[in-house]
Formats: structure tokens, C-alpha cells, sequence
């Protein structure tokens, strides 16, 4: 059969006689299929699909962090939802480290599954949009930037989805941290589910606009930071205190406290229980919106 369709779509009958002959030889020994994990069944019974996982459950949500015994497992004790987080890897002024949108990802991820309950992540996207690679002032021309055309974008973060979606996650979602790329997300989700022809792709976009409304909450509720104060960076407030609960060195907090220097937008950040403590109420609040959404969206049409 396969020969037949070679034969066909070769011109040379000489060319087609050398194809029929290679493919026949080629041809691969099926392979075992209780063989997972990386190896071979026959060679250890922890290779074998249905080996008893010798640990008890993992109880991280970063599926790096994870054995493929602790995913399959997990799975089937119904954390049937993997998220994709998006960083991004850019430029924010002289104090927040260019993987900005990396380190609050990575925050958002880990408190969203946990809320959720049912939930795992994939490991965190840095590869993202930042306009084209003309020389026009898009931030790829900024050192230490990193970014990716749309359509680079797309087939990345597709198929880390497909990845997923083939191992038995019944729903998928896309989140972005960083503003690029949020119609990227749009439309591979509506593309997936077509592909897939059933809904298993989610795209939520309250977690990238919740930075509007924490904005807002530290603003006007919390009054942290008094509203039209701007030092012209791209750098805020809001941006530090996310930065700050994973690491304050991410902001250079000892050398710009040393320095007089740890002010963003007329708010200091010198004392790092207060930051933190914002920073965690910020947390939460993101976190409330996207969970809200991702539940509402879920029960609107997804797969149990
Ligand atoms: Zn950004």
C-alpha cells in the first residue's frame, strides 16, 4: 500500500524500483504497546504503561517537577485541566528583571491550579511576541530581549497543547501574562478545537487583564500607589510586588535600598513585609478573577 502510493507520486520508474525496494526493507518492527516511560517493558516492568507508580502522589502542580507516573496518575484522579502559562522575556526600566512576565506566571500558575484543585501546569512559555524584527523600535531590539513571531508563538504553544491534549488532559488552557500574543492565544485556541472537533482548548483572558484591575486595587482600595503617578518606565508598582514574592533580588531590592533607591512610581518598596504583603493580596485578587473565569468558561461547555 504505502509502495503503491510512492509509485504513484514518482515520475522515474527507476527512482520508484530504489523506493519500493528502501521502503520494504525499512519497514520498523511494530512496536510493544505496553512500552511507556522512556523504555522498554520487557527490559524493566516500570517501563510497562500499567506499572504501579512505587511513590505516593506528587503533590507539585508543575508537571516538569513531576515523574510520568505521577502526570498519568494524576490524571486519572481527575486533574484533568493542564495549564500553559506564557511569560515573556523583555525590558522594564533599570530595576525588574527582563523575565518579568516569567516570574509572575510562574506565582499565577501554581496559586490558580492549587485554587482550582484539578489542575496542573506546564512548564512556563518565555518565548513570546514583541512585535516584528524590523528595525522599529519593537522591543526585540532592546539587549536581553527575547521574542518570537506570531506564527513561531502559535506553533508552540499548539503543540505543547496537542502534547497534552493526546495524554488524556481534557481541557486546556491558554494564559498570557504579557500583552503580545493575547490574539495569538484567541484564535490557536478556536483552531485546536477544530482540529480536535470538540471544545478542549480555553482561552481566558481575564488573566491577562486582571493587571487593569489590580491596577486599579492598589490604586483606589488599597492606596498604595496614588493614581497618575508615573516614573515613565515600564516598571509600576504592581509589577514589583509580584516580582518581589519570588525572589526581591529580581528588582534589586539590597542594592537599591542601599542606594536610595527603592522607589517605583512614587511608592517605596524598602520594606519587604509590606511589599510582600501587597504582593500577595494582588496575588489573590488575579488569581480570584482568572479561577472565576476558567470555571465559568469550563461550565459553559466543557468536558467533565
Ligand atoms: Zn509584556
Amino acid at each position: 500500500m504505502r509502495a503503491k502510493m510512492m509509485v504513484r507520486t514518482v515520475s522515474g520508474v527507476a527512482c520508484a524500483a530504489v523506493l519500493v525496494t528502501s521502503a520494504v526493507v525499512a519497514a520498523p518492527a511494530s512496536p510493544d504497546p505496553r512500552s511507556t516511560g522512556g523504555g522498554e517493558c520487557t527490559k524493566n516492568a516500570y517501563n510497562c504503561v500499567g506499572a504501579a507508580n512505587p511513590l505516593p502522589p506528587n503533590q507539585t502542580v508543575w508537571i516538569e517537577r513531576m515523574t510520568w507516573m505521577d502526570v498519568r496518575d494524576a490524571i486519572a484522579a481527575g486533574k484533568t485541566t493542564a495549564i500553559i502559562p506564557s511569560g515573556g522575556i523583555e525590558p522594564n526600566g533599570p530595576w525588574a528583571a527582563l523575565g518579568k512576565h516569567d516570574f509572575v506566571a510562574q506565582t499565577m500558575c501554581e496559586a490558580v491550579a492549587r485554587k482550582l484543585g484539578n489542575a496542573l501546569c506546564a512548564p512556563v512559555v518565555p518565548f513570546v511576541p514583541h512585535g516584528t524584527f524590523a528595525n522599529d523600535s519593537s522591543q526585540n531590539e532592546t539587549m536581553g530581549t527575547i521574542g518570537v513571531h506570531d506564527e513561531t508563538y502559535s506553533a508552540l504553544i499548539g503543540d505543547i497543547a496537542r502534547s497534552l491534549q493526546m495524554q488524556g488532559f481534557k481541557n486546556i488552557i491558554l494564559v498570557g501574562d504579557h500583552g503580545g500574543g493575547q490574539k495569538v492565544l484567541q484564535e490557536l485556541a478556536q483552531k485546536l478545537n477544530h482540529e480536535w472537533g470538540r471544545r478542549s482548548a480555553w482561552y481566558i483572558e481575564e488573566f491577562y487583564d486582571s493587571w487593569n484591575g489590580a491596577d486599579s486595587l492598589l490604586q483606589h482600595e488599597m492606596k498604595v500607589w496614588k493614581a497618575g503617578t508615573d516614573d515613565g518606565l515600564h516598571d509600576d508598582p504592581n509589577v514589583e510586588l509580584q516580582m518581589v514574592l519570588v525572589d526581591p533580588e529580581l528588582v534589586r531590592w539590597k542594592e537599591r535600598v542601599k542606594a536610595d533607591k527603592a522607589t517605583i512610581n512614587g511608592v517605596s518598596v524598602a520594606d519587604l513585609n509590606a511589599v510582600r504583603g501587597w504582593g500577595r493580596k494582588i496575588v489573590d485578587y488575579r488569581v480570584g478573577v482568572t479561577v472565576d473565569a476558567i470555571n465559568k468558561a469550563l461550565s459553559a461547555g466543557a468536558q467533565k
